[in-house]
């Protein structure tokens, strides 16, 4: 959730904060805000909406200063508007601190500094955060300093250490303090924070994004770390004082895979972008001389996942659909029972982890808090955790036993595609793994592997039918209600693709099992539905032409993704989308193209911000 930047170095700050905040605007957009510290006294400026109309604030204001917080915000506690946008001050004016996340005692918290003559100007929860630092900071008797540290810097250092020990919930933070012109202090528990350390400057933001434009060394600060950055150098160490040894790495990936490179939408560029994102995630997995798959993230868990007994996967919104794709792959390709959950129900039941339980879990930016604590809850009970993630150094990546990342690049746009088809490959690879080495023969495998290579570019002749399915999409684009209908592999494709339309297009669209139809559902068709099946050669094709015939039969109109070549389709059709013939296992990895199309071309035609669609943002690190 949210975006956090600050930066301490020797350059103005304002046009890095704001340069960082449209970095990161994808994760929230509501309201947007920096705090500077002058060399005389702090300079906030906030606006509400989009970061453009802080940005139109800012050219009437002349802010010099090296040291500052920003945020762009995806509100939980109060509406977007100015007096809640970030950075909030203390009440004194002196503290400025930026927030992700939320603080669950914050109610409590309010209530006990209000009676200490704190005021308050906002509706958040992260308010408490600056007058809980300002009540220790103005404290000192409770301040537990160490020798040399009786100055701003060392007060402000205790005084935030105090607080955060009081908070109950979820935070990344950065804090300033106008008497502490020097020092940056970052710390996280549950929000993701990342140090860029650069050449006698620093950068901290919650998304490598706002960094890498600096530099490309990084600390990624581990939960209930904190960092305090000095101008010439920074130290890590637990909130409780435990000095942390900080690892800098290397950060992956590049300006350019950021940018819109031509594409009108991060959406539109990341949908393209499959062919060869997907190439990158198959690269050097698939060994197709020796026939074998080589995924080396596992190595050190192989022997457990070959013997494994269960699987259990959790994950949250696309994640999930691939997720379900993964059920369908275990089960049929490597005969292991396997269970799909919403993360965030896991752990408010009584998930029953047995011996030999492995503990999947997917996420795109392997920080979703939601499955962050479903693989707390399932390590807690005994499991062996395996992350599928695309974002390299994340919580999850960090906290599962082995790991394989997708590798398909940065995800901008809100709506998840390309993570989508690299989910579903890495499923695939691992289902085939670990299939040879429990009963697989080597010929079927090898029809696998070759197979999966050519995968890429079947979905680049997919991306040529874009034109087709704006005109279908065009057709139908005032149409409020959407049914997606497949079975067996197609069916969580279904979900995704009503996914697709409900989030960017904002029209109510429904997937189920083609099959489920007729126990309530058909009694929605009417000529005015869509209906969308996804009708491959597969082997359950004829059982989905007779759903067709039933939708059909009622008036509704059908739109299908049909295999090439297939004619009988036309006569239940009104239009088709042709995907190239492949196994059964794997197309969804071919059949989700044209469904992400189809949702795409239907946001731009009816005027949304695709990839700052409503309520959403990317990477959701509150429960
Ligand atoms: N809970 C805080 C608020 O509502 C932070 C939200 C965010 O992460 O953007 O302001």
């Amino acid at each position: 959730m949210c975006g956090i930047v600050a930066y301490l170095g020797q350059k103005r700050a304002e046009p890095i904060l704001v340069e960082g905040l449209k970095r990161l605007e994808y994760r929230g957009y509501d309201s947007s805000g920096i705090a500077v510290i002058g060399p005389e006294k702090m300079r906030l400026v906030r606006s509400a909406g989009r970061i453009s109309n802080l940005e139109e604030l800012l050219t009437e204001e002349n802010i010099i200063g090296t040291l500052g917080v920003a945020h762009t915000r995806w509100a939980t506690h109060g509406k977007p508007s100015t007096e809640n946008a970030h950075p909030h001050l203390d009440h004194t004016g002196r503290i400025a601190i930026v927030h992700n996340g939320i603080i669950e005692n914050y109610t409590t918290l309010k209530q006990w500094l209000i009676e200490k003559g704190c005021s308050f100007s906002s509706e958040t929860d992260s308010e408490v955060i600056a007058n809980l630092i300002s009540f220790f900071y103005h404290d000192r008797a409770n301040l537990d300093l160490p020798e040399g540290r009786d100055e701003p810097a060392g007060h402000l250092t205790a005084a935030t250490r105090l607080a955060l020990r009081e908070l109950a919930g979820t935070y990344g933070i950065a804090v300033i303090c106008q008497d502490a012109p020097d020092v940056l202090i970052t710390a996280r528990r549950g929000s993701p924070i990342v140090l860029g350390v650069g050449d006698g400057e620093f950068v901290v933001a919650s998304d490598v994004a706002a960094i890498i434009k600096h530099t490309s060394q990084a600390v990624y600060l581990g939960d209930n770390e904190m960092a305090v950055i000095s101008r010439d150098g920074y130290q890590t160490s637990t909130i409780d004082n435990v000095p942390v040894a900080s690892r800098i790495e290397q950060i992956e990936y590049l300006l350019e895979e950021i940018e819109l490179a031509g594409f009108d939408h991060y959406m539109a560029k990341e949908i393209f972008e499959q062919p060869k994102t997907l190439k990158a995630c198959l690269s050097g997995r698939l060994d197709t001389n020796e026939g074998r798959i080589q995924l080396g993230g596992i190595a050190d868990i192989s022997r457990e996942l070959v013997r494994a007994r269960r699987i259990n996967i959790a994950a949250c919104g696309t994640a999930w659909h691939a997720g379900l794709v993964g059920e369908y792959l275990f089960e049929e390709l490597a005969g292991l029972p396997t269970d799909v959950d919403y993360a965030s129900e896991f752990r408010y039941r009584n998930p029953i982890i047995e011996e030999g339980t492995i503990q999947i879990v997917v996420s795109q930016s392997g920080e979703t808090i939601d499955t962050l604590a479903a693989l707390r809850e399932a390590r807690q009970r005994g499991a062996l955790s395996l992350g599928v993630v695309n974002s390299v150094g994340s919580t999850i990546a960090r906290e599962t036993d082995a790991g394989i990342y997708l590798h398909v690049g940065p995800e901008i746009g809100v709506a998840s595609t390309k993570a989508f088809t690299g989910q579903v490959a890495v499923l695939t690879m691992l289902a085939l793994y670990i299939a040879r080495r429990r009963h697989m023969s080597q010929q079927r495998l090898s029809e696998y592997i070759n197979a999966l290579n050519r995968i890429p570019d079947q979905v680049d002749t997919i991306l040529t039918q874009s034109d087709t399915i704006r005109q279908v999409a065009q057709e139908y684009s005032q149409r409020e209600n959407w049914l997606f209908l497949g079975r067996g592999y197609q069916f969580p494709v279904a979900l995704e693709g009503a996914l697709k339309l409900k989030e960017i297009s904002y029209i109510h669209a429904e997937g189920l099992p083609a099959a489920e139809m007729k126990h309530g559902p058909i009694a929605l068709i009417t000529p005015e539905m869509p209906v969308v099946f996804i009708a491959t050669h597969c082997s359950q094709y004829e059982k989905v032409m007779g759903n067709m015939e039933e939708v059909k039969a009622r008036g509704g109109r059908i739109i299908a993704v049909a295999t090439e070549g297939d004619e009988r389709i036309n006569n239940y059709a009104d239009h088709v989308f042709s995907i190239p013939d492949t196994l059964d296992e794997l197309q969804p990895l071919l059949t989700v193209v044209p469904l992400q199309l189809l949702a795409y071309h239907a946001a731009v035609i009816r005027g949304h911000d695709v990839d700052k669609p409503r309520n959403l943002d990317k990477s959701v690190t509150v429960e």
